[in-house]
């Protein structure tokens, strides 16, 4: 049966892009190098109907589909599991802008289109796409939208999901709904561009998206910020948006031994300011001109220093010194992996209960595993935290993630619901959170979803095993 449904992707895509031999470590193992599965064969269709096709055949035969953009999710739900009966459906052929509209604010992409060729795209034209995320490098826009992913700019433009206004989809039928109209109004009927969008491949395949677009901001202002505690670390975000309003679009927070771990593993980037507990990066973004944005910044900065907010500033001069403080910011993730297997949590609060979190999980965690290296850091402004967790120094990473993963799980967890948090602020479920997300969210929530998913994928073969 497996012979006869490749003969049919072989005709469909052509034998170049039906891959069932040779290293298929690239698709079938994901970014962490925490999952790892085995494909029946990596799919590249090249277009709409090809996706179609494949998925009618794959649907006649009863097999599963695991759709990949780019390959940089963080919860295991873009690569195949060990059984070699899924089909990996890879995107990234799917990568022409296929229009542009300045009047409109709107571009409109196919789904393999990496991040960063898109914000190129809008930039040649004077505009701006403000997701912005550290793989942007390598991810695609479907994947973003699948994820729903967040990223740096969440505090000003929103989740993917606020910047895209239409969606081109394959069913799990194989049918192709053209959901692209770029409207900013549009009221007939359940929205089901926004039930895709966050549904990690499990209800239907995302082929093409219509985004918004943004005038370019006419200067961007950067600093780095030491400030005495995570309660500071709150304060400089009130005054911050007291003072800028909506021109405040980054706000990031670093604990100490997280940019520690740069410093270690990228000695090359220069680190502005001395070490401290926490460090925070902000950014704002002004319509008006260079000496506006200055004016404004620098009175922030210079209103925080007074009041004790903040302890020591650095403030990019150039284009140059910003992307610096972002690579820096960017880099933890990356000297993360370098420093071996971690237990990531990637969790929002409400921003106002966040310094109570930390304090008082820190110290639940250190009481039980004393030596525990927590590596605290991400989108403050969006009550995002990457509340992520490191061995002990000189305890195997493995045997720590094997024997202690579940508890060390059960006491963040607990303490993100007993302060009214989420276990998933951008990273999805997938594999990773299926389990937890059963024991968190409530049951008439759960039912819900099942019934969603039963009622557009009523074989269960789109992505099974990931989110539900
Ligand atoms: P993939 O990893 O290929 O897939 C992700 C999920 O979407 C899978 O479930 C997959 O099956 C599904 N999928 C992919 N394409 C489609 C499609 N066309 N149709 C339907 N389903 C599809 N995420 C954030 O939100 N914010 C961050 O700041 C952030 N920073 C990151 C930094 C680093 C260094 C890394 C490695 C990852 C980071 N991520 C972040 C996670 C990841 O980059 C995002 O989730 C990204 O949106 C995934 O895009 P992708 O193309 O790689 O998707």
């Amino acid at each position: 049966m497996s012979t006869e449904l490749l003969d049919t992707l072989v005709a469909t895509v052509g034998a170049a892009n039906v891959l069932t031999g040779g290293d298929l470590s690239a698709w079938e193992q994901d970014w962490r190098k925490r999952f790892r599965g085995r494909a029946l064969a990596v799919v590249r269709p090249g277009s709409t109907a090809e996706v179609a096709a494949v998925v009618r055949a794959c649907a006649a035969h009863g097999t599963p589909l695991v759709p990949q953009g780019g390959n940089t999710g963080l919860v295991g739900g873009s690569v195949p599991d060990g059984s070699g009966r899924q089909v990996l459906l890879s995107l990234t052929r799917l990568n022409r802008v296929r229009a542009i509209d300045p009047a409109n604010l709107t571009l409109t992409a196919e789904a393999g289109c990496i991040l960063q060729s898109i914000q190129d795209t809008a930039e040649a034209q004077g505009l701006l796409f403000p997701l912005s995320l550290a793989a942007e490098g390598s991810c695609t826009i479907g994947g973003n939208l699948a994820s729903n992913a967040g990223g740096t700019q969440v505090l000003r433009y929103g989740n993917a999901r606020e910047l895209c206004l239409g969606l081109e989809v394959v069913t799990a039928q194989g049918e192709v709904w053209d959901g692209l109209a770029g409207l900013r109004k549009d009221n007939t009927g359940y929205d089901l561009r926004d039930l895709f969008i966050g549904s990690e491949g499990t209800l239907g395949i995302i082929t093409a998206a219509t985004l918004k677009l943004y005038p370019q901001p006419a200067a961007v202002m950067t600093a780095l910020a030491t400030v005495p505690s995570m309660e500071q670390a709150v304060a400089l975000l009130q005054l911050a948006q007291a003072r800028l309003g909506p021109g405040l679009t980054g706000f990031e927070v670093m604990n100490g031994f997280s940019l520690d771990l740069v410093r270690k593993h990228f000695p090359q980037l220069r680190q502005p300011l001395p070490p401290s507990d926490w460090t925070v990066l902000l950014e704002q973004s002004d319509t008006e001109s260079d000496a506006h944005a200055r004016q404004l910044f620098e009175g922030l900065l210079e209103a925080a220093l007074e009041a004790g907010v903040i302890t020591d500033a650095a403030v990019a001069e150039t284009l140059e010194q910003s992307h610096a403080m972002w690579h820096l910011r960017e880099s933890i993730p990356l000297a993360q992996a370098e420093e071996g297997l971690n237990i990531k949590h990637d969790i929002s609060l409400p921003v106002s209960r966040i310094p109570a979190f930390v304090a008082s999980t820190d110290a639940a965690l250190s009481a039980r595993w004393p030596g525990l290296r927590l590596v605290d850091f991400g989108h403050l402004g969006d009550g995002n935290l990457h509340y992520n967790v490191q061995a002990p120094a000189g305890q195997s990473a493995a045997d720590f993630l094997r024997d202690q993963e579940h508890a060390v799980n059960t006491v963040v967890y607990d303490a993100v619901m007993a302060h009214g948090g989420s276990i998933s602020a951008e990273h999805g479920i997938g594999e990773l959170k299926r389990d937890e997300l059963v024991e968190r969210k409530s049951p008439v929530a759960m039912g819900l979803m099942r019934a969603i998913k039963g009622a557009l994928d009523p074989k269960g073969l789109m992505n099974p095993g990931r989110m539900l």
